[in-house]
């Protein structure tokens, strides 16, 4: 059997990503074999691409997707074919047609969530439920600050955040954008060359916030730390901007004692049960109108290029998706 996949044999450009037809084995033990309905962009994809985070080459891209159970290997127990199931993580080819995936690395979809949502939101929601949960647990009453709020992770952590009683304040780099983040922000400033730690610690009664999350990097990380409370937390998650350069830990202290993790959603999902729970939990804040996940870019399997391009230039808001063809 064949298929429909992106690949890579270089790290470069977006037009590294070429659509080729790979072979497809039959699902081994513990495998299950899958038919796509559609597919994630995430912008970890473009650090895969680019080689910021390095892949053994000739390499598959794309980390998550929603699909249907085609086949199961032997010893398969949880899942059947017919199956609607999404996945997040795990290794890198989801920009496919078809994919070979091992069982321990799926969820099943429950019914009132769409194909398109779990497809583009599954992986930045269980981000967003580890982040606000488990590496900062939120409480009624802060006032934190999220960067890239129109974006697909920032979207999701501000509507969250406020569900769990926070104040939030977003940041967003276009006015276009700064509306949008105002529909789920408390506030939302502009950080584009402007004094917007100052703005964020004027917003929190001169005295900081409580934790930043940080998923644009090297052009936020100073200013970061300056909109922080005492013993406030930054949690950089990302290196949209380019990755956080090295620091000395006195600047830690000298700020006011501040926390600081750089934290990745495979080691909060590493077992089969915290990968259930946090896409259970995720599902359910989808299910009780805490958040309202969008996908708001879509792009058809084989115009993947355009997908990170928009992404890489800052076009986008929400999350994207790839649809593979019938
Ligand atoms: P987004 O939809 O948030 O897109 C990135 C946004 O970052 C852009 O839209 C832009 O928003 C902002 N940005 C600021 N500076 C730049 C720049 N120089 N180039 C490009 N974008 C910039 O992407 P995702 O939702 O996919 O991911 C958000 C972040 O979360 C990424 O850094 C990603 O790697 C990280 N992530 C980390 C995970 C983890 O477990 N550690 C898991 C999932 C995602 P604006 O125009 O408003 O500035």
């Amino acid at each position: 059997m064949q298929t429909q996949a992106i690949r890579i044999h270089r790290h470069g450009d977006p037009e590294v990503m070429q659509l080729e037809t790979v072979p497809l084995a039959a699902p081994a033990p513990g495998q299950v074999l899958l038919r796509q309905l559609a597919i994630g962009v995430n912008f970890i994809d473009t650090y895969h691409r680019s080689g910021l985070y390095p892949l053994p080459l000739p390499a598959g891209l794309g980390l998550e997707a929603c699909a249907v159970v085609e086949a199961i290997g032997a010893g398969v127990r949880e899942f059947r074919p017919g199956d609607r199931v999404a996945y997040a993580g795990g290794a890198t080819g989801a920009y496919a047609q078809h994919r070979i995936m091992p069982e321990d690395r799926l969820v099943h979809v429950p019914i009132g969530i769409p194909d398109e949502i779990a497809a583009g939101t599954l992986l930045r929601g269980m981000t967003a439920q580890y982040l606000l949960k488990r590496t900062f647990p939120v409480q009624r009453g802060q006032t934190i600050l999220v960067h890239a709020a129109a974006g697909g992770v920032g979207q999701i952590l501000c509507q969250w955040a406020r569900a769990l009683g926070a104040t939030v304040i977003g940041t967003a780099g276009s006015d276009a954008k700064q509306v949008l983040a105002g529909t789920w922000c408390d506030h939302v400033l502009d950080y584009r060359n402007t004094d917007w730690p100052g703005q964020a610690r004027a917003l929190s009664a001169g005295h900081g916030v409580a934790v930043v999350y940080d998923g644009v990097g090297a052009a936020t990380f100073h200013g970061s730390l300056d909109c922080l409370a005492p013993r406030g937390m930054l949690v950089s998650f990302g290196n949209a901007s380019g990755a956080v350069p090295a620091f000395d830990p006195l600047l830690l202290s000298q700020k006011g004692s501040l926390f600081f993790t750089r934290p990745t959603l495979g080691h909060y999902t590493a077992s089969r049960q915290e990968l259930v729970d946090t896409a259970g939990d995720y599902f359910h804040s989808i299910e009780h109108g805490f958040v309202q996940p969008v996908v708001q870019q879509r792009f058809a399997l084989q115009d993947v290029a355009a997908a990170h391009r928009a992404l890489e230039s800052r076009q986008t808001t929400g999350s994207t998706i790839l649809l593979p063809a019938a």
